[in-house]
């Protein structure tokens, strides 16, 4: 999304480039998504992201009616504006019509697309980055010459040791619901070039999915996705609840991740099953009932005639059944009297007593990274050393880092913004070396 956003918009006002795609095709996680979307404001963001980089928090949020314009004027359909995630607002898009049709604008232009190609090295010179070595293909080494280099590979969520490293010793064993290529290949030559990586436990975009059900199957990213998990009830493996489910999914994933064992039971009722599992999570896709594909994905899953029969539950599941059910109950109680709960429970109170109930083991799964290299309000990277940018690198999209933190306001809207970002310093003429 951002490298294909920013290569369109240089050879779109004539300038040259060469796009450099790991994968046999182009569009990486960003031909799975469907909503280019935000905060409407500045405060918003500033009350879900608290701890994100202002400037950048700032800069999307006031680039993004721009990058919605640029979508149009390539001929691709923004849909009206819908809610998104309560917070937020942003347009339906058929995303592979917009990176197909980017890829189609670069080649018309006599540019180039270079598939299953992948970067060994920056080209450097006095602290500059000048281009990169590209392995083509056949093996051969292509090296290319470049004012500016974007790095725009998605990422590092497919690397398990760098998951390890930046997000949890538990993310290592984590699903990975996204494009496989994203493996931290950016990161690693920004760094070797000396940029600066952050934030500092800055977390992941991720969704609760069904615990242990394969997720090869890049359908099944969207068809399992917990996002009900909102108006339900998670237990850790001790029998406890441990955070606010009703907060977002995406938050729950993270917070998922350092309980024990990083799964959990999600405990559902009847009237949740009718009004969120089977129901549609955004407005424009269709509602499935995710119960029923979780169960037959062979997922840990049961429907419970009494929150009595939680006190058999099978042993081998490993959560102590009479604890939840007693704490089923006590929830019940509690918001019945308009009570406290601990942990809370700000936006859905209504209790969960309504059989029969809905229960299926969840884990957490990784989207992309939001731990990545440190860039500025027009995408340059910053160096390591604090004065200022690494002269002709830039960096968008899951590559880039400081704009969430342990927070999310949508993942396509910034690779297109940066990336769009990236595109204005490139074409505004090459990098001057004094900055560093
Ligand atoms: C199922 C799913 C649903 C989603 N839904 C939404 C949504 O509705 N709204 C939203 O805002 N976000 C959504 N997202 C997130 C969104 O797709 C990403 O945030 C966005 O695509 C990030 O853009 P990017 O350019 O950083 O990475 P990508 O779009 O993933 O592109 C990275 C590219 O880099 C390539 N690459 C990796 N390593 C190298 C290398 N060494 N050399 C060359 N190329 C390399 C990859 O193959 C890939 O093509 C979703 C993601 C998934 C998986």
């Amino acid at each position: 999304m951002a490298g294909l956003s920013a290569a369109t918009r240089v050879a779109a006002e004539g300038g040259t480039v060469v796009v450099v795609e790991k994968a046999e095709r182009t569009g990486g996680s960003a031909r799975f998504a469907g909503f280019v979307w935000t905060t409407p404001t500045v405060e918003e963001m500033r009350r879900v992201n608290p701890d994100g980089d202002p400037g950048l928090a700032t800069a999307l949020v006031d680039g993004f009616a721009d990058g919605v314009a640029w979508i149009r004027s390539l001929g691709v359909e923004c849909r009206p504006p819908v809610p998104v995630l309560g917070f937020g607002r942003g347009h339906q898009v058929d995303t592979n019509h917009y990176l197909d049709t980017c890829e189609r604008l670069i080649r018309d232009r006599g540019q180039e697309v270079l598939t299953d190609t992948w970067t060994r090295a920056l080209v450097t010179d006095d602290g500059a980055v000048k281009g990169a070595e590209c392995v083509l293909p056949d093996g051969s080494v292509r090296r290319i010459e470049a004012a500016w280099t974007l790095l725009a590979t998605g990422g590092f969520q497919g690397d398990p040791g760098l998951r390890a490293e930046h997000v949890h010793p538990r993310a290592a064993h984590i699903g990975l619901r996204a494009n496989p290529h994203s493996r931290g290949d950016g990161l690693a030559l920004g760094r070797s070039a000396g940029a600066a990586f952050g934030k500092k436990d800055a977390g992941f975009y991720g969704h609760l999915m069904p615990a242990g059900v394969s997720l090869a199957d890049p359908a099944r990213f969207v068809d399992l996705a917990l996002y009900y998990s909102e108006h339900a009830l998670l237990f850790d493996t001790t029998g406890e609840r441990f955070v606010d489910e009703t907060v977002g999914d995406h938050l729950t994933a993270m917070a998922l991740l350092e309980r024990p064992e990083a799964r959990g039971l999600l405990v559902a009722d009847a009237r949740v099953h009718r009004e969120w599992i089977s129901a549609s999570y955004v407005e424009g896709i269709p509602g499935v009932d995710k119960f029923q594909l979780c169960h037959r994905a062979g997922a840990r899953s049961a429907v419970a005639d009494s929150l009595e029969d939680f006190a058999s539950m099978p042993e081998e599941w490993g959560y102590p059944g009479a604890t939840i059910r007693d704490r089923v109950e006590e929830f019940n109680a509690a918001v019945r009297a308009n009570a406290t709960t601990a942990p809370g429970r700000l936006l859905d109170r209504r209790p969960l007593d309504e059989p029969p109930f809905y229960v299926v083991e969840a884990a957490p799964a990784i989207t992309f990274t939001f731990g990545g290299l440190l860039i500025d309000t027009e995408a340059r990277v910053r160096s390591a050393g604090g004065a200022g940018p690494v002269p002709g690198l830039l960096a968008a999209g899951a590559d880039a880092g400081g704009l969430y933190r342990r927070a999310y306001a949508g993942g396509l809207a910034p690779a297109l913004v940066f990336g769009l970002a990236a595109a204005r310093t490139a074409l505004a003429g090459a990098p001057t070396t004094a900055a560093r």
